[in-house]
């Protein structure tokens, strides 16, 4: 939300910080980097206050690119000595 004149002249008189917004959600103010959805009015101070913390963390567990092919590195190593590994020679049986 855009702050008031009378809040912004206070703000910068009694603290030395201009600044015209607040949080829509929190009303925490806000500087140079602000969070807004496109098409839609408001500003918020972190994705968290502009889409909720389930929201957020959906998308941090969300990864991007192709699907992996091992779930970690060390499946990946297994897999990797497995297809490795050479039949095993008997050699007293060879003589
Ligand atoms: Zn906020």
């Amino acid at each position: 939300m855009i702050l008031p004149v009378e809040v912004r002249e206070r703000l910068q008189i009694e603290h030395g910080i201009y600044v015209i917004e607040a949080c829509n959600k929190c009303g925490s103010l806000i500087g140079p980097v602000r969070w807004t959805r496109a098409g839609e009015p408001g500003t918020w101070c972190s994705a968290i206050c502009r889409d909720g913390v389930e929201a957020v963390a959906a998308r941090e567990h969300r990864q991007s690119g192709r699907p992996r092919k091992y779930e970690s590195n060390a499946d990946r190593q297994r897999a990797y000595r497995r297809s490795r590994l050479r039949p095993l020679r008997n050699t007293l049986a060879a003589v």
